[in-house]
């Protein structure tokens, strides 16, 4: 870590922020980091290249909750995590989720005891609660509606 400190001063915000956010895109780590009651400004750049080194060094990983882009969130050992993402509002919630254990002995059962599993991730995706009330109440059929 002291090394990655060296290299650039923007890693610990970097790290702050995806504490903070918990995952997050890299505009939106850029977004936070350079919120007007910060009063400091950190470059896109920047944040591309710590969150690289971060990534490299392994203490970030990426998820894929669409095609588009990568949120990261810290890598924590033994802590899995899953996720809700709405398909409508990209809006992301974390599931309590204890362990994914069973999961990742599918891995072994699956494809042998050589296949060493690092961490999970378990995305499931529909819509959340407000883009499905907004959907119902978009579906309901002009004749109630009025009156
Ligand atoms: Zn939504």
């Amino acid at each position: 870590m002291q090394t990655l400190r060296r290299k650039n001063r923007s890693l610990p915000l970097v790290l702050d922020a995806l504490h903070y956010l918990s995952h997050a895109t890299v505009q939106q780590v850029y977004d936070w980091l350079n919120r007007p009651s910060t009063l400091r400004e950190v470059s896109m750049s920047s944040v591309y290249r710590s969150v690289h080194l971060l990534q490299k060094a392994g203490l970030i990983k990426p998820l894929y909750f669409n095609e588009n882009q990568a949120s990261y969130s810290l890598r924590q050992p033994g802590n899995q995590q899953a996720h809700f993402v709405c398909t409508d509002c990209n809006r992301v919630r974390i599931l309590a989720f204890p362990a994914l254990s069973p999961w990742e002995s599918l891995v072994s059962e699956q494809l042998g005891e050589a296949f060493q599993v690092h961490y999970s991730n378990f995305n499931v995706f529909g819509l959340c609660d407000r883009c499905n009330l907004e959907k119902q109440e978009c579906d309901v059929p002009l004749s109630v509606q009025s009156f």
